[in-house]
């Protein structure tokens, strides 16, 4: 079944898109077949039908949860709360899953879900009787468990949900320990950990400060100088576009010159004022109104400018705009924004693309930090932030003592408290972006047959799931 229902191209769809990647990058590897075939299909897709009885009268909703992989338990990944939610689209995020944990060293396996639902026709305690119903329908085939399957939010899903499903499985479960560490994502009051907001954004930020290293792969595209003064175009201002467009804007001085939304887009060359129009937006319900608004978005897709980062749907980016793509560097904050074709169109042209396995895995990262967190029940730093202090002071008082000079209140203030919660997530986060990054680039630069830093992912994320496949016999 085609994916982009609103676009009429022959592309591959999104899952179809997402295996043939894994299927080049397997062959280049030589993977035998038979483990190629065993490592591409899903395990298993489960479709539940479930009624509930609202304003009067008894609803029926479609929810379903793929596994990928289980080559690593617990299985991980979001639930998706939309209309466009079908059984070859969980398929192919489950897929990325499995693939993205392999690739930052997460050790889970993939898995995905969704309910076909637009979650703005319905109120707070409606949403609320709908999730705690698909919980207990996933609770009884272990499709949410600390152990065996763990979800987080996904499009349209975000804390609120986390809390009712962490809460409902308590619930069934009521003498399990680690109850809380059942879904990620969670609100830090509910066992949720700082900082788990805002990863997926924060992370497409330090993807793109590492890219901006290499000059070699900046060279590809054509670009020259820092991230800061660089033209930026958002496409999606949720959660993820948000936090990567405010911080990139904000932190690393870069112009945010376009932001498209589905109600049309925002267009200001010395650079958007992004927290004024995402408040804009919560409280009109779309960007209209905003100085700079204009009503054709697909136009932004095709804007002169230096980073594009797709931050919604998959296959925004097809063959019959890929030619049009100015960007020099695209980062794919959403799953599956550039169909297979368009990304061979884009490649061709000299784009550098940041694919999304790597370039949104932040937020699964830091899902793998609150799980990690929910089992040892305890929160990051706890013990040692005293510790630190402690151990500073008399490290600057024995400087102190030995130059006779008195160390500057400043910096001391600074190095002396020791690292909180988000510090530690942050830190975290940024190492495992950085890290992978430099092995991706690496690895594409080694290989004359590897074409771009997509496969050289995929290759190092099929590299792992062989070795963990051979270990374990199968
Ligand atoms: N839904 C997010 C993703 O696609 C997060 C998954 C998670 O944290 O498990 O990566």
């Amino acid at each position: 079944m085609k994916m982009n229902t609103t676009i009429d191209n022959h592309d591959s769809d999104f899952l179809s898109s997402v295996e043939k990647v894994f299927e080049e990058a397997a062959g280049i590897l030589n993977v035998a077949d038979d483990l190629k075939e065993k490592i591409k299909v899903s395990n298993s897709t489960y479709i539940v039908r479930f009624g509930v009885r609202l304003r009067g009268k008894l609803f029926t909703f479609t929810g379903y949860r793929s596994v990928h992989s289980e080559h690593r338990e617990p299985v991980k990944g979001g639930i998706r709360y939309s209309m466009h939610v079908n059984q070859s689209e969980v398929e192919a995020l489950a897929a990325l899953m499995t693939y993205k944990c392999a690739l930052v060293e997460v050790p889970f396996g993939g898995s995905k879900g969704g309910l076909i639902i637009d979650p703005t026709q319905w109120n707070a305690n409606e949403l609320e009787k709908i999730t705690r119903r698909f919980t207990q329908e996933l609770a009884k085939r272990d499709l949410i468990s600390p152990a065996q399957n763990v979800p987080a939010p996904d499009m349209g899903t975000g804390e609120r949900e986390m809390a009712w499903m962490a809460d409902e499985y308590k619930r069934l479960n009521p003498n399990d320990l680690n109850t809380g560490a059942c879904v990620t994502g969670k609100p830090v009051s509910k066992g949720g950990i700082r900082g788990r907001v805002e990863a997926t954004g924060r992370g497409v930020q330090y993807a793109l400060q590492e890219v901006f290293k290499h000059d070699r792969d900046l060279a590809f595209a054509g670009v020259t100088g820092g991230l800061s003064g660089k033209r930026v175009v958002v496409q999606g201002l949720g959660n993820v576009g948000f936090h990567a467009a405010k911080f990139l804007s904000e932190e690393d001085a870069c112009l945010i010159t376009h932001v498209l939304e589905r109600d049309g887009m925002v267009v200001d060359e010395e650079g958007i004022d992004i927290e004024a129009l995402s408040t804009h937006i919560s409280e009109h319900g779309g960007c209209k109104g905003f100085v700079g608004y204009e009503s054709d978005s697909k136009v932004g897709l095709q804007a002169d400018c230096d980073i594009l980062i797709p931050a919604a749907l998959e296959g925004v980016i097809n063959s019959t705009n890929a030619s049009n793509v100015k960007a020099k560097v695209i980062i794919e904050a959403a799953n599956g924004p550039i169909t297979y074709e368009a990304n061979h169109v884009l490649r061709d042209k000299g784009c550098l693309i940041i694919p999304d396995l790597y370039a949104n895995a932040g937020g699964v990262t830091v899902s793998y930090f609150e799980w990690v967190k929910n089992i040892g029940h305890i929160r990051f730093g706890r013990l040692q932030r005293r510790q630190h202090e402690r151990k500073t002071r008399q490290l600057v008082s024995g400087i102190e003592q030995m130059t006779g000079a008195q160390f500057p209140q400043e910096l001391l203030t600074k190095i002396v408290a020791g690292p909180s919660e988000v510090d530690l997530v942050r830190s975290g986060l940024e190492d495992v972006m950085c890290q992978t990054y430099q092995s991706i680039s690496e690895r594409w630069h080694a290989d004359d047959d590897i074409p771009d830093l997509r496969t050289a992912a995929m290759i190092i994320a099929i590299e792992r799931i062989v070795s963990s496949y051979e270990s374990l016999g199968i």
